[in-house]
């Protein structure tokens, strides 16, 4: 049984007398372990089926199941508790709390699972630790480079053993280098056999991934194994 099957999925959006079809009819069986790039052009639907995917929306027609779970038909209450529980996010612009230490941010997560603090610490330390930052712990974001606050951003959402994680461009504010210690670091995240969901407009980086599916205009254009995966290491 795949980890995500969704089934002829639509989402419309209707503006007054208009109806925009974001997405026409989607299927996709994605399996537990798979690293899958999701490309195509602006406007192609590429937001809108990860905020599917990500529980953040559910579709206007059609099936989502999630890790056993039907997803597709839930009220908003019920998807807040499935995400925090199955997915594990990283943005562009990394959504760290500016206030707060890296561990702070990393046991976030935690908290709304209910864990007690001293086990949050210990688990955020681990995690940090784990993407090379058990020495800044007790930074805040503007006190580290893009690409560490990129990893605190790794770290927080690997911190609920998610079932996936989902990376919305997540190298699109560093430059190449430090996109490519980031893509390094998932692939590492993806070798100990999390499944994970990445969003990219870069040809380079899509070249990381195990699976490339192409959007266009609402629809899949193309789903095929990417036979020369790049690699960091
Ligand atoms: P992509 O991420 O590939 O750029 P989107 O999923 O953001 O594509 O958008 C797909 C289509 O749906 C576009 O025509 C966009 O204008 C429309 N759309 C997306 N979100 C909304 C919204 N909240 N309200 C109305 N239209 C939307
Ligand atoms: P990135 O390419 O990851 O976005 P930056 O261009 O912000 O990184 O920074 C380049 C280098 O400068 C990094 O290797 C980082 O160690 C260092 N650096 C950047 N900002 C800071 C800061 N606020 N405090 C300490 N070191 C920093």
């Amino acid at each position: 049984q795949p980890l995500i099957t969704i089934k002829d999925i639509g989402r419309k959006y209707v503006i007054g007398s208009e109806t925009i079809h974001a997405l026409k009819s989607v299927s996709l069986d994605i399996n537990k372990g798979e690293f899958v790039a999701l490309m195509g052009p602006s406007g192609s639907g590429k937001s809108t089926l990860m905020n599917i995917l990500g529980c953040l929306d559910t579709p206007t027609k059609g099936e989502y199941i999630l890790n056993g779970i039907r997803v597709s038909d839930m009220t908003d209450n019920e998807l807040a508790e499935v995400r925090n529980k199955e997915i594990g996010f990283v943005f562009q612009t990394f959504n760290l709390l500016p206030r707060s230490s890296s561990l702070d941010n990393v046991a976030l997560p935690l908290v709304y699972s209910g864990i007690g603090k001293k086990d949050r610490d210990e688990r955020a330390q681990k995690a940090l630790e784990n993407v090379g930052l058990g020495n800044r712990v007790d930074h805040k974001p503007n006190e580290l480079s893009g690409g560490q606050r990129q990893r605190v951003a790794v770290a927080r959402a690997l911190i609920n053993n998610p079932s996936i994680i989902l990376a919305d461009e997540p190298t699109g504010n560093l430059d190449t280098k430090t996109s490519v210690e980031i893509m390094g670091l998932l692939e590492e995240i993806h070798s100990k056999g999390n499944t994970i969901i990445l969003v990219t407009h870069e040809e380079d980086i899509a070249q990381h991934a195990h699976r490339i599916v192409r959007m266009r205009d609402g629809l899949i254009e193309n789903d095929y194994q990417n036979v020369e995966v790049k690699s960091v290491s």
